[in-house]
């Protein structure tokens, strides 16, 4: 977006004026006095100038005012921006000489204003993902790597899934929650592997998509089924704050950041491809993948879409998603479909393929096949 610019408030260079930033005059440890004065007038001011202001910061609240949003969905949003906010202010006063808890305040300042991922230049993207990973080693110590690689020219992303291969292991499964980071307690899955009994057919609803029995179970055969990344996606169509996008690469990615939770874009997905997750994600500290993308795999919070992203954290280095390595009996083909010597462009061309739910005209980049 031409012109746009970061909020920024600078909190370091207001501490250099005063003594403290809460003008306490206290230098050490916690003030843990009118912490709401000074701070919650600068910060409707500086909440104001950000969202409604005419013109002066033009910037992530106006992304948002920009769009079809209902009265009360906005100021929802407004005042749910100004609790986090506040939050943020109140850090960087109680805590104002631990130089790193002043960083972090700054970061979630900068981090609660800064703009949808999709519209950011890429010196933007950049920054976000340097706060995050900052924010996340002032928080634990550990060091994560977050990209913003954007889509490579000339690649589309397809996947096939070879039917009479799937013996319903679920090591497909296991290797997304791990990799995807997904929250160890809720059971959310982004894969679903769907057992059904031979000669019904494709019957979905007769499936069992939860069994727990030794497999592969006589008489039946297993279908896998995430997001199938749709050339047409109804899911982003109905997204009320652009949270939810498709990329040059063909992946339909989501800014966590930017979701408001609504899940219209889960009432529309005709193949129960998105997740929302109630709780916020657990996962032990040494279990965290920290191999991450902005648009994929980074930790999230309560209250928001989430999916599968064809790895994108994986795919945009040239690597299968994880669920395509862990198969072992190699029902899963993944690749470049503009890549006429790619391995998914072989199945396409020489296997007998169909897709499900043709005639919604989705077109979703996930085939299946048969050997
Ligand atoms: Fe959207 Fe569902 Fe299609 Fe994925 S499968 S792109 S979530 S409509
Ligand atoms: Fe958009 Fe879906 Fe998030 Fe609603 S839940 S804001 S539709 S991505």
């Amino acid at each position: 977006m031409e012109n746009k610019k970061w909020f920024s408030l600078n909190l370091g260079n207001r501490k250099k004026q005063t003594i403290s930033s809460c003008n306490c005059g206290k230098t050490a440890g916690s003030c843990n006095s009118h912490s709401n004065e000074i701070r919650d007038k600068d910060f409707l001011e500086a909440t104001v100038d950000a969202s409604i202001g005419e013109e002066r910061h033009k910037d992530g609240f106006d992304q948002v005012f920009d769009v079809k949003m209902n009265r009360r969905t906005a100021f929802k949003k407004l005042t749910a921006s100004l609790l986090i906010g506040a939050g943020a202010v109140s850090t960087s006063c109680s805590v104002i000489t631990d130089d790193d808890a002043k960083e972090k305040a700054q970061i979630d300042w900068e981090e609660q204003f800064k703009g949808n991922y999709k519209l950011m230049t890429d010196d933007e993207k950049n920054a976000t993902v340097k706060r995050l990973a900052r924010s996340y080693e002032l928080r634990t110590g550990k060091t994560i790597s977050m990209s913003s690689k954007n889509a490579e020219e000339d690649v589309l992303f397809g996947y096939a899934f070879n039917i009479s291969k799937c013996k319903g292991y679920m090591d497909c499964v296991k290797a997304c929650v791990e990799e995807n980071n997904q929250d160890r307690n809720s059971q959310m899955q982004y894969i679903r592997i769907h057992e059904m009994e031979d000669g019904k057919g494709l019957n979905f609803a007769e499936a069992d998509d939860n069994y727990y029995h030794e497999v592969p179970a006589k008489g039946h055969f297993y279908l896998g089924t995430q997001c199938f990344h749709c050339d047409s996606p109804p899911c982003v169509e109905v997204c009320p704050v652009k949270a939810t996008w498709k990329e040059d690469d063909g992946i339909v990615v989501i800014d966590y950041d930017w979701c408001i939770g609504c899940r219209y874009c889960m009432a529309a997905c005709p193949y129960d491809g998105r997740r929302f997750n109630w709780s916020t994600p657990e996962i032990p500290e040494e279990e965290v993948n920290k191999d991450q993308h902005y648009l994929g795999n980074r930790l999230r919070k309560k209250g928001v879409m989430e999916k599968c992203t064809f790895c994108v954290q994986r795919s945009r280095k040239g690597k299968n998603p994880a669920c395509v390595d862990a198969c072992p009996t190699g029902a899963r083909i993944f690749g470049n479909l503009l890549d006429p010597n790619s391995t998914i462009r072989w199945v396409l061309e020489n296997k007998k393929v169909f897709r499900l739910k043709e005639d919604l005209g989705t077109e979703p980049k996930f085939w299946y096949f048969m050997d």
